[in-house]
């Protein structure tokens, strides 16, 4: 029997997960929420916010890959990128891997969970010292309000879709974010699980439709995420392909030309979801 169990308080799940073996490195309270550290026997170090799981030393790459690669590689030669939210510096370590990238931005509205990162996951957050990046704190709704148009990617890696980060998948942050989005460029953002959170993620494609013109969805099997057949939507000012349009970047572990072919979600699974509906149990 293990002798330290971490309970997820996941307020918009059906399921809570435990985690066995994870054992309290850090945890104090920022402004705007509380940030935990754990190492666990099977998931290596874990980050926590708000009493749900962010990320684990085991499988953020898969979510990091994901989230940033098939994007990146849905464009020919990126070189500005916005990332929003991400303050652990995962996806921004994926996006350093192209060598066509001259400058990002991140917005992370929480400057707490960067210094954490820096100091307890050193490697994941290497990226903060590129003199490519540029860091912003604060509400990327609003920094994305007051921008001119400006970058070829642009990707919301947020907290799940409450609080704070509800600014995050409003129509009109999304006509923010297409307004700032160069021609041929491309946004995404995770968007929940098909299994739980349907709706949501039936009302985003719908919202980004809107907003840009065009619209997709993939997914990736995150063994840590509620419900785990996690989405992500992508949204272009045109259609764009389900083909990658370049070789990999260097350094992938798991992506690849196969994964991003297969990853796109037909539109039938999302109509089939959506019509179970939410049951006593709702979100967004
Ligand atoms: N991969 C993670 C997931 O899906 O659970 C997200 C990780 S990252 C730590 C999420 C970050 O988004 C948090 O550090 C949080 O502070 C930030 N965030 C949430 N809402 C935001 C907003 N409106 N503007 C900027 N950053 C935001």
């Amino acid at each position: 029997m293990a002798k330290h169990w971490f309970e997820e308080r996941d307020p918009f799940s059906p399921i809570q997960y435990r985690y066995a073996g994870a054992r309290p490195l850090y945890s104090a309270r920022s402004e705007l929420q509380e940030i935990q550290v754990l190492e666990s026997d099977f998931f290596g170090r874990m980050l926590v916010l708000d009493g749900v799981v962010q990320l684990t030393e085991r499988d953020e790459f898969l979510y990091h890959e994901m989230l940033v690669h098939v994007p990146m590689h849905s464009h020919v030669a990126p070189k500005s990128v916005l990332i929003v939210g991400g303050g652990d510096g995962g996806a921004l370590r994926e996006v350093l891997k192209h060598e066509s990238v001259e400058r990002v931005t991140l917005v992370e509205m929480d400057r707490e969970v960067i210094e954490v990162a820096k100091k307890f996951f050193p490697d994941m957050a290497a990226g903060f010292a590129s003199p490519l990046v540029t860091v912003r704190h604060g509400d990327g709704a609003a920094f994305l309000d007051d921008e001119g148009r400006q970058f070829d990617i642009i990707l919301v890696d947020s907290t799940d879709p409450v609080g704070p980060s509800t600014s995050l998948s409003t129509p009109e942050f999304f006509r923010s974010a297409s307004e700032a989005l160069n021609d041929g460029g491309v946004f995404a953002m995770q968007t929940e699980s098909l299994h739980f959170h349907a709706d949501y993620v039936d009302r985003v494609q719908r919202a980004l439709k809107a907003a840009f013109g065009a619209v997709d969805l993939y997914g990736a099997p995150i063994a840590t995420y509620a419900g785990n057949w996690w989405t992500f939507a992508l949204a272009s000012h045109a259609p764009i392909g389900r083909e990658p349009v370049r070789e990999p970047a260097p350094g992938l572990r798991i992506y690849c030309r196969e994964l991003h072919r297969s990853a796109f979600v037909p539109s039938k699974a999302l109509t089939c979801f959506t019509s179970l509906g939410s049951g006593p149990y709702r979100r967004g």
